[in-house]
């Protein structure tokens, strides 16, 4: 099956009513997804739909190949065998893109975001033309499809995720410390090139989306996932839903300033949360120690993250209070956010949380002062080891979302894609 430009174009991912029938196969699909394999009447009561609908839309998901009966394990001491409904790894496959300042990485995953194939590219992509960006994402998607034992064909959809404020409607990127903002969409450049539905979204929405499918969000309706990298990246679940805003740029954790005339950060301003929590605001922070003589190296404005680190777990006092503060500023923001959005869990992660207790004791003192006690208690703060392949599987999930919300759709619009391939073949 493959998702085709038919009535998805432009503002597909934007928030907006869905049809009741729609609603119903999303919530069907989206129950035995995260069951693994459940029966009609248990779905029934997860949805709160009458047996006999889940069984008219069942049926149609069966006959699509979507999803299979399967006997339940054990229930054959009754008598009777119980039928259970799970979804067909292979009805899909979906690829996920992630571009970083300084490599691209990309994984091919089944329609139950199981990572079938994956590669990293190390390279620069920052402040080069979107072109390129564009040509270092095709090599990627190319060669991880064939590492799969797939064919472009078997693609359903592209998912990519980019720092910075990104319009997922048009697939523009109206700020990102990759690239300024091109006349060229670079959903638009991916899309032509494969003839595959492309969707681009912030890189945070990204993985907050592998969050709700596969990780510690898995089956929790509100939750927020903060993101501790060159950049400081949020992405809120509300209701089970990821909330974009309405422009698509909610989440700017990062850019919020906390301390006025304070330390430069990246977007311009100063005192922003990215400035202090980041990994370039820690590494600014002791450069700024270092110029102030409080430690040593030489030369001052060569000095790397992992230099910094490691400076901190030997016990050098100004970089071990780098770390402290940037734990402060994030207990400060992660408890505003448990009190505007009371989520029942915040996620830290990115590969950030390398700087274990140095910057996440001192967070969790600055969460404990600063939230309210009923509030606190109902709030659980994790921190999630990064993986690398964590970006690039969001990206393949912002491709699921919007599969699972209308897969007969999708099926009907891959035939006349695949019939607009036949006749204009594809590159
Ligand atoms: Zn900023």
């Amino acid at each position: 099956m493959v998702l085709g430009s038919t009535g998805i174009q432009g503002n597909s991912m934007i928030k907006r009513p869905i049809a009741l029938k729609t609603l119903n196969q999303y919530q069907i699909l989206n129950a035995i997804r995260i069951a693994g394999a459940i029966s009609r009447t248990e779905i029934s009561g997860i949805i709160g739909h009458s047996r006999a609908t889940v069984s008219n839309i069942t049926a149609k998901m069966i006959a699509s190949d979507l999803i299979y009966e399967k006997k339940a394990e054990g229930s054959s001491a009754r008598g009777r065998n119980r039928v259970m409904l799970a979804i067909n790894p292979n009805a899909a496959y979906v690829v996920g893109v992630k571009v970083s300042a300084f490599r691209v990485g990309c994984v091919v995953c089944n329609i139950l975001a199981e990572v079938k194939s994956s590669v990293v590219m190390p390279v620069r992509t920052s402040e080069r033309p979107v072109q390129f960006v564009a040509d270092l994402i095709e090599e990627a998607i190319r060669h991880c499809v064939k590492e799969a034992g797939l064919s472009l064909k078997q693609i359903s959809g592209i998912g990519i995720g980019i720092p910075g404020h990104v319009d997922n409607r048009e697939g523009v990127s109206y700020w990102s410390p990759l690239f300024s903002r091109d006349t060229a969409s670079l959903r638009e450049l991916i899309r032509k090139r494969f003839r595959i539905e492309t969707y681009v979204d912030n890189d945070t929405n990204t993985v907050t989306l592998t969050q709700l499918w596969v990780g510690k969000g898995k089956g929790i309706n509100n939750f927020i996932v903060v993101t501790i990298e060159d950049g400081l990246g949020m992405g809120v679940v509300i209701d089970g839903e990821l909330y974009r805003g309405s422009s698509g740029f909610a989440g700017e954790l990062g850019h919020f300033v906390v301390s006025r005339g304070g330390r430069p950060c990246r977007c311009g301003k100063r005192g922003c949360f990215e400035a202090y929590i980041s990994n370039f605001g820690i590494v600014n922070g002791a450069r700024e120690r270092c110029l102030r003589g409080d430690w040593q190296h030489d030369p001052a404005d060569i000095l790397s993250y992992e230099e910094v680190l490691k400076g901190a777990e030997e016990g050098v006092a100004p970089l071990v209070e780098t770390f402290a503060q940037a734990g402060q500023y994030l207990g400060q923001a992660i408890a505003g956010l448990a009190q505007l959005f009371n989520p029942s869990k915040v996620i830290v992660t990115g590969n950030g949380v390398r700087a274990g207790k140095l910057m996440f004791t001192p967070m969790q003192e600055a969460i404990a002062e600063n939230t309210a006690p009923d509030i606190l208690a109902a709030t659980e703060v994790v921190v999630h080891q990064w993986k690398d392949t964590d970006w690039s599987l969001g990206a393949a999930c912002l491709v699921l979302e919007e599969f699972y919300k209308s897969p007969f759709d999708r099926c009907v619009a891959a035939e006349k894609m695949q019939e607009a391939l036949g006749k204009e073949g594809a590159k």
